[in-house]
């Protein structure tokens, strides 16, 4: 069988590319369809540079994760000091600098009594991780029975086999994966005050076996950017108080910045329980991800024997490398004025994307933060799109049936406006290919 097939992109494709493309198993990609990838290899602020050295504007910042541009120096010389001095030692019975620097760092920049910091490598582990906690948290307190997580229609966090049952059940695949994956209360997110009744009622009825409440806040990322507003948190923080779950927001798409404050809970002024962050955290150059808690739910964790401890340890938790560019991209936030940066990509997204409105075949534009938005009511061919993109220097990749933009928070006005007028090219050009008769 003869896989991938031949992108036009690429006519010439380097030969690690050539060889390599047979073996390496890509993410949620029909492997006998999909052309093969662009190789990359050079980064350097908003850009792309590839083998044939043509350059792309990155309109994804590699899974959002980018937030200072690639290849800041300050991350690049953090971690290449870090790396001569110790790469890394294990967290068991050994303490290093970088990390405990970071859990105090990030218990003093997040809200309220998020104080206790658990590093793992992924977004999906900090989830599983955050889980754990939540279900250990009533053990620890003696109650029983609190083992299932209420979640949200068109909400992501992640693909491990308990990250994916609190995912959108149609996005996260829960008939395909039946009975592999636990069965958790999926709801819809209390949007309205009719709606905000019903989840209180919903809650009342099952939460005697919630151990969470669990949502992205303000935007449900991979589940189709979709947005709601800073009133809907506090919703649910009010419905987690008053029936006693604990509340855990994941903060992995949203926090440092994406939607224009810090962390997305800050612009509904409430304190989750438990909170998740990953992708930005070191500025998109190493695996890192974190699950923090609140004091009272690290204080169910303590006792005089050595029971009641948290039951999870990854090996590599804590990290020198990744901790030594989290804390490097903590102070370039410090430094550098990201939040007034993301104000005027949000203001010049607006402008600039409103003119898809008229565009046939849209249906929504929407924008938040540096999050800008085309809703389509059909996504033509996906391979197609994502060709057109590079053939107009820009790498955008659109899913289901929205095409959006979620730049380095660095972008500059003359790039950011080489990407929006990109979308609305390519697609103004579906729209005319699916009038044709
Ligand atoms: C990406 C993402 C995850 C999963 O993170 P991975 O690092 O891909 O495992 C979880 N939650 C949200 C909101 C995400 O955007």
């Amino acid at each position: 069988m003869s896989f991938p097939p031949p992108n036009p992109l690429v006519p010439n494709p380097p030969q690690w590319l050539a060889e390599g493309a047979r073996h390496l198993w890509l993410p949620y990609t029909q492997m006998q369809t999909t052309p093969m990838s662009l190789p990359v290899v050079k980064t350097d602020g908003v850009r792309l540079t590839l083998a044939d050295g043509r350059e792309l504007i990155d309109g994804t910042s590699s899974w959002w994760t980018a937030a200072h541009g690639y290849n800041h120096p300050h991350i690049r010389e953090a971690v290449t000091a870090q790396l001569q001095k110790m790469p890394h030692v294990m967290l068991g019975g050994l303490a290093h600098e970088p990390a405990l620097t970071l859990a105090t760092r990030l218990a003093k920049l997040l809200p309220g009594d998020l104080d206790h910091t658990f590093f793992s490598e992924s977004g999906s582990v900090s989830v599983e991780i955050a889980m754990k906690i939540a279900v250990q948290y009533w053990i620890n307190t003696g109650v029983k029975g609190r083992t299932r997580f209420v979640s949200f229609r068109g909400g992501y966090h992640g693909d491990t086999l308990a990250a994916m049952s609190v995912c959108d059940p149609d996005e996260g695949m829960h008939s395909l994966f039946k009975g592999a994956i636990a069965e958790q209360l999926i709801t819809d997110l209390p949007t309205t005050p009719e709606r905000e009744k019903a989840f209180d009622d919903f809650l009342a009825r099952h939460k005697h076996q919630v151990a969470a409440v669990m949502t992205e806040p303000l935007v449900q990322g991979a589940g189709g950017m979709i947005f709601h507003d800073a009133e809907t948190l506090r919703r649910l923080r009010r419905a987690c108080d008053r029936h006693n779950v604990l509340l855990i927001l994941d903060e992995i798409f949203v926090g440092f910045g994406r939607t224009g404050t810090m962390f997305a809970s800050d612009a509904a002024g409430i304190v989750p329980d438990i909170v998740t962050l990953s992708k930005a955290l070191t500025g998109g150059t190493m695996a890192l991800a974190a699950t923090i808690a609140r004091a009272h739910v690290f204080e169910a964790f303590l006792s005089d024997s050595g029971s009641k401890a948290l039951m999870h340890g990854p090996t590599y938790t804590g990290n020198p490398l990744a901790c030594a560019a989290a804390n490097a991209s903590l102070d370039l936030f410090e430094r550098e004025p990201r939040l007034e940066q993301v104000a005027r990509i949000e203001a010049q997204l607006r402008r600039e994307l409103e003119p898809a409105k008229k565009i046939p075949g849209v249906v929504d534009v929407r924008v938040k933060g540096a999050i800008g938005v085309i809703e389509l009511a059909a996504m033509g061919d996906l391979n197609v799109l994502k060709r057109r993109f590079v053939e107009e220097g820009v790498f955008i990749r659109p899913f289901g049936k929205i095409v959006y933009t979620t730049p380095p928070l660095v972008v500059e006005d003359a790039d950011l406006a080489r990407l929006t007028s990109a979308m609305l090219k390519v697609v103004g050009e579906q729209a005319a290919e699916v009038a044709r008769p």
